[in-house]
């Protein structure tokens, strides 16, 4: 039993909190801090749980974590913000002495790259400290490297070629939306393409290397190949992988709107100067900085709010080549997650809630014990075992198919 705080009022931490609160048996305080602290109070009233404590917390300001941590003195923070924050809450984490989980690593905001060097740095520091720090567990990172950790236990001796397809067969009836923050969402999405191959890392034109891959229940979809960040960890943890990709599906609607957010310039992520009429003197105007994609960000449906009308449903999963026993085998296992059926059960999407769940087991998995040890680590450096078991109670259940076509 202990205390575990979640970082963020967002889709994801929505989803969490939710699923944290059901967990009693192992969580027995919670706290939501947020940069909104009136978003906290909706999701306790949402779960219908008034002993869930809030707080106001600017998570760029390590100080006022340190603040936070101390009076509330959780076991766990849940790191559900944005990657930004990655940083400022493990420096947080190890003056305080909390333990950490994420579900996406650290981006710098001037500069759309994301990589895992920053948070590796502090392992030593973490160790030093006796502290835990899981890193990147949500679904993709997170499920895709504890599937992968898990074939590598029980289905092979080697992995040679890892592909993870993500398809999203979902309809949000909207002209364009993103399912998770839309700022984190578009960067990743217009970043070139990189996958691994032979000890090299290779890099393509953002979306331009695509084909069809079959869905379960859901059929063909185009899928893209695009970098992703657990593949950096999974083909240094398993150094026999010869090829590792990332596949994601689009629809061509999503793609043609993609694109024009671009060529006007919407995507950007340095400042421009905008001229801005003054609020008390709109004939008056005053020269503001602005961010075009945060501003983007402003004008989009908030993914929060796509559940009551999104069908379908999410299909993710590893498709992987190797061999056991001197035979070449191949193994597919996926979960597929329904829109309404988590809409249902938590008020978010399947993208939130395939997400938030893993978090939440990853930092159950800690209050148990058993992915406890100190230092900073990727989700597939844990036993997958009780975390594979969770899935199945928890709302993402897998399934796996054996020596079948992987299209790949
Ligand atoms: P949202 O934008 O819905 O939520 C982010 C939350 O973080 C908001 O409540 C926001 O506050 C809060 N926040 C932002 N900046 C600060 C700050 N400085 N201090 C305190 N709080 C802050 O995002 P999602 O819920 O969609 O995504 C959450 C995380 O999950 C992201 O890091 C995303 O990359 C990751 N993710 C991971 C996936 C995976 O499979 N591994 C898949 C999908 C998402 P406010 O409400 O005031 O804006």
């Amino acid at each position: 039993m202990g205390k575990v705080l979640i970082i963020g009022a967002g889709g994801v931490a929505t989803v969490a909190a939710f699923k944290v609160a059901k967990n009693n048996d192992v969580f027995e305080d919670i706290m939501i801090a947020s940069r909104t602290k009136s978003k906290c109070d909706a999701i306790v009233k949402a779960i219908g749980n008034p002993k869930i404590k809030t707080a106001k917390v600017d998570a760029d300001n390590i100080d006022e974590l340190v603040a936070l941590f101390d009076s509330y003195r959780p076991d766990i923070v849940m790191n559900l913000a944005l990657p930004y924050q990655d940083l400022t809450i493990m420096e947080a984490c190890l003056k305080s002495g909390v333990n950490y989980l994420d579900t996406a690593n650290y981006e710098p905001r001037d500069e759309a790259h994301f990589e895992y060097s920053w948070q590796w740095a502090y392992k030593k520091r973490f160790e030093d400290a006796g502290l835990t720090a899981i890193l990147g567990c949500g679904f993709d990172p997170g499920v895709s490297g504890i599937y992968t950790a898990y074939a590598a236990k029980h289905h092979f001796d080697e992995i040679h070629y890892l592909d993870i397809v993500d398809c999203n067969a979902g309809n949000h009836h909207k002209a364009f939306a993103t399912n998770f923050n839309p700022e984190i969402n578009i960067r990743e999405i217009t970043q070139k393409g990189l996958y691994y191959k032979d000890g090299k890392w290779i890099e393509t034109e953002p979306l331009s290397v695509h084909q069809p891959i079959t869905y379960p229940n859901i059929g063909p979809r185009e899928s893209y190949l695009m970098h992703h960040e657990e593949l950096e960890s999974l083909v240094k943890n398993y150094p026999t992988i010869r090829q590792a990709r990332f596949w994601m599906t689009f629809g061509e609607q999503y793609l043609r709107y993609l694109d024009v957010i671009q060529n006007i310039g919407m995507s950007r992520i340095d400042e421009i100067e905008y001229e801005a009429p003054m609020a008390d003197a709109p004939d008056k105007s005053v020269k503001v900085k602005i961010v075009p994609l945060q501003f983007l960000k402003a004008v989009l449906p908030n993914p929060q709010e796509l559940g009551s009308n999104y069908e379908g449903e999410t299909s993710i999963g590893c498709r992987i080549r190797g061999i056991k026993d001197g035979k070449e085998r191949t193994y597919y296992v996926y979960n597929n997650c329904s829109h309404q059926e988590a809409y249902k059960e938590t008020g978010m999407q399947g993208v939130s809630y395939t997400t938030g769940v893993p978090a939440m087991i990853g930092a159950r998995m800690f209050m148990l014990g058993l992915w406890k040890k100190p230092g900073v680590w990727n989700v597939e450096e844990f036993d997958p075992d009780p975390f594979m078991t969770e899935l199945n109670k928890q709302g993402l259940p897998w399934h796996e198919v054996f020596d079948g076509d992987l299209e790949l």
